[in-house]
């Protein structure tokens, strides 16, 4: 028997489908990626892009509140050896004692085990190849396992793209970010100079976001011109907290374990000249890239390789009975509580459709 609907991904978009399509009863199969080598190293382990942050501030219903609260919420929410992941956030020498909001990796924690709740099934590990022109679908796994199904919601996201140097992967989530609207407000970056790196609209809309908080922000770019719409160009320029660093790519980021990130290193692109700069935070805005590889040849993308949404205000693609949410369709708006938001849309989307099939 096929199954009724399997959801790629383990994101805030592929939870929110699972706890949607196991309360309509149509028993979920979520392939939430595999733990591997490659995974960790792209970004795109198990949980998605809010594990790797800490506290969102923004997705609603968390207002802050003693850590040891949360310590006891997730206690009572998780069985203990999915608390074993969380453990450390509660237990280390740098465990938070006051009151904050919740972590991202909590956050995705409790989203999975609600999709537990209702009764959704999970296999832990990628699915590398999509067989869309047959029907029911044929799904195939990194492991080698096919599974046939009526319905597909891909959820797979997108992953921020980084530059990739080893003082960079080193400092990661200790002052180095891609994402200025989850960590910017952190205390860390409050007051001091910060550096942004990209030239794009995100690096224009993260630089001007983070001067809110930041006392400057240097932003970085490797050419003489941006390449953001004059609209925001114009932002950037206007902005008093904002210095272009013009010709100029990320050498070295400088800090230490303990400290986070204390500076930057840049180079020239013109020239042999080096500069370092004193900041509290290192910010990357060089672009995503969504996680669509397996796709390619199955389902219509765009030319940066997210999945085309073929109709307004549904999480319709261009194969009949495939879904998408999330990231992995938007290049927009790419926050925790859109991807949930079209989670939800897309197992109703699904619903529906296997409904209108007379498979209930
Ligand atoms: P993007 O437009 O592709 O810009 C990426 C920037 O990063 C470019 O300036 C690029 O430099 C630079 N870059 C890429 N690789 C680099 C590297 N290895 N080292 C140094 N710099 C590097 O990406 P984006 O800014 O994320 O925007 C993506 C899409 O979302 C765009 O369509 C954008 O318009 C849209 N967006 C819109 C808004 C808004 O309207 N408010 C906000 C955010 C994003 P080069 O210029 O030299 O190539």
């Amino acid at each position: 028997m096929p199954e009724k609907v399997v959801i790629i991904g383990s994101g805030p978009a592929a939870w929110t489908a699972a706890i949607y399509a196991a309360r309509a009863n149509l028993e979920p199969l979520v392939f939430e990626g595999a733990v591997t080598q490659e995974n960790s190293e792209k970004g795109t382990l198990p949980l998605g892009q809010l594990n790797l942050t800490t506290e969102v501030e923004n997705f609603p219903a968390w207002p802050y509140v003693d850590a040891s609260i949360l310590e006891q919420f997730s206690k009572s929410a998780l069985p203990p050896e999915r608390f074993a992941n969380l453990e450390g956030y509660y237990s280390s020498k740098q465990a938070h004692q006051g009151k904050r909001s919740a972590y991202g990796p909590e956050q995705m924690e409790y989203m999975r085990q609600q999709a537990v709740n209702f009764g959704t099934r999970i296999v832990t590990d990628d699915i590398v190849k999509v067989d869309f022109k047959k029907h029911p679908f044929i799904l195939t796994s990194l492991e080698g396992k096919t599974v046939e199904t009526l319905s597909v919601i891909v959820a797979t996201g997108a992953r921020a793209n980084y530059l990739g140097l080893p003082s960079e992967d080193r400092i990661k989530n200790n002052g180095v970010s891609a994402c200025a609207v989850c960590d910017g407000a952190l205390p860390r970056f409050r007051n001091k100079p910060l550096v942004v790196i990209g030239g794009g609209d995100s690096a224009v809309e993260e630089g001007s976001y983070l001067t809110k908080f930041a006392s400057k922000v240097h932003l970085v770019h490797r050419r003489d011109q941006l390449r953001a719409s004059k609209i925001m160009q114009k932002r950037a320029f206007d902005n008093p907290k904002i210095e272009l660093k013009w010709n100029r790519v990320l050498k070295e980021v400088v800090g230490t374990d303990k400290e986070g990130v204390t500076g930057v290193r840049l180079q020239s692109t013109v020239d042999d000249k080096t500069e370092d700069i004193a900041c509290s935070g290192l910010f990357l805005a060089i672009g995503h890239t969504p996680n669509t590889t397996f796709l390619e040849g199955q389902l219509q993308l765009d030319e940066n390789g997210y999945i085309l949404l073929t109709h307004p205000h549904r999480t319709y693609t261009s194969v009949e009975g495939v879904f998408a949410a999330g990231d992995v369709a938007d290049s927009y708006y790419r926050q925790a509580v859109t991807a949930a938001g079209t989670g939800c849309m897309a197992a109703l989307d699904a619903e529906r459709w296997l409904a209108a099939k007379g498979i209930h």
